[in-house]
């Protein structure tokens, strides 16, 4: 597979900004691991971009199991002979106050965002190690570094993932690894569609129809961290729109 740019595996990529992310690569002439729960989508997508020249492969993955990220990861590896990037995009955004005691969507938060991108590390590290080469890319968000109400738990998974990926370039300075962590502002995507408050449901979308960018702006800054040379690393990046407070 020498003669393709990246073997890029992209959790989430079934919607919004991991869709976006696999279109724009797969059009760079990256192979693309496509993984999600929604199979139609992602075997619409695959079928969209191999119309196109592309070369993708499809995995129904659930983040939070441990075993379907080893398949997917263990998977494009055997397929395509090796893996140099994993995009651990799957988030969710179960936004509400904390005085509503939402623990289920707590709990749900922490297992998609936080588990879910441990264990792409699990799954690809010791890859990574084995091949001398690799680089994790996470999408975290801008409510990790401005932190408002109503997102305690959804910015803490963000933070975690960011302090997660911060101490993995610190135990990786022997040029193996490389690390992203990019922070998206107001995406226009589903991610405000499964907020269970209709009325903070509302708000966002609110927010979003007046405000938000499109997936391609965080697609962008994906394929530009992916881009640099191995002895480069961009370690955090955010985008978001010029008009957000
Ligand atoms: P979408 O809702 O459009 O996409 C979310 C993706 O995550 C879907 O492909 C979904 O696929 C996947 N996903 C959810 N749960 C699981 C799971 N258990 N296992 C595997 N995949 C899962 O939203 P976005 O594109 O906006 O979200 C992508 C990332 O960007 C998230 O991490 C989000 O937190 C982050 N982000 C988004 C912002 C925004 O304003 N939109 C702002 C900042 C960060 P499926 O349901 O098919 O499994």
């Amino acid at each position: 597979m020498d003669d393709v740019e990246k073997v890029v595996a992209i959790t989430g990529a079934s919607s919004g900004i991991g869709e976006a992310t696999a279109r724009l690569l797969a059009r760079s002439g990256a192979v693309v691991a496509l993984g999600a729960r929604r199979t139609q989508r992602l075997e619409a997508l695959a079928a969209e971009l191999r119309d196109q020249g592309g070369t993708v492969s499809v995995h129904r993955t659930d983040v939070t199991s441990r075993a379907d990220v080893d398949e997917f990861i263990q998977a494009t590896a055997k397929e395509f002979g090796r893996l140099d990037v994993l995009v651990a995009n799957a988030g969710i955004a179960r936004t509400a106050p904390l005085a509503d005691l939402d623990v289920e969507g707590w709990d749900a938060m922490i297992e998609v965002n936080l588990r879910g991108v441990l264990h792409g590390i699990a799954a690809a590290l010791p890859l990574f190690r084995a091949q001398g080469r690799g680089h994790f890319v996470t999408v975290v968000s801008t409510s990790g570094l401005k932190i408002v109400s109503n997102q305690a738990v959804y910015a803490g998974t963000k933070n975690a993932v960011r302090t997660v990926l911060e101490a993995l370039r610190q135990e990786s300075t022997e040029g193996v690894l490389r690390t992203t962590s990019i922070s998206p502002g107001y995406v226009r995507t589903e991610l405000a569609d499964h907020i269970d408050d209709p009325a903070l449901r509302e708000h966002i979308q609110r927010n979003m129809a007046e405000l938000a960018i499109a997936p391609e702006a965080v697609a962008r800054a994906i394929a530009f961290a992916i881009d640099q040379p191995d002895d480069v690393e961009i370690g955090d990046l955010t985008i978001r729109p010029t008009r957000q407070g």
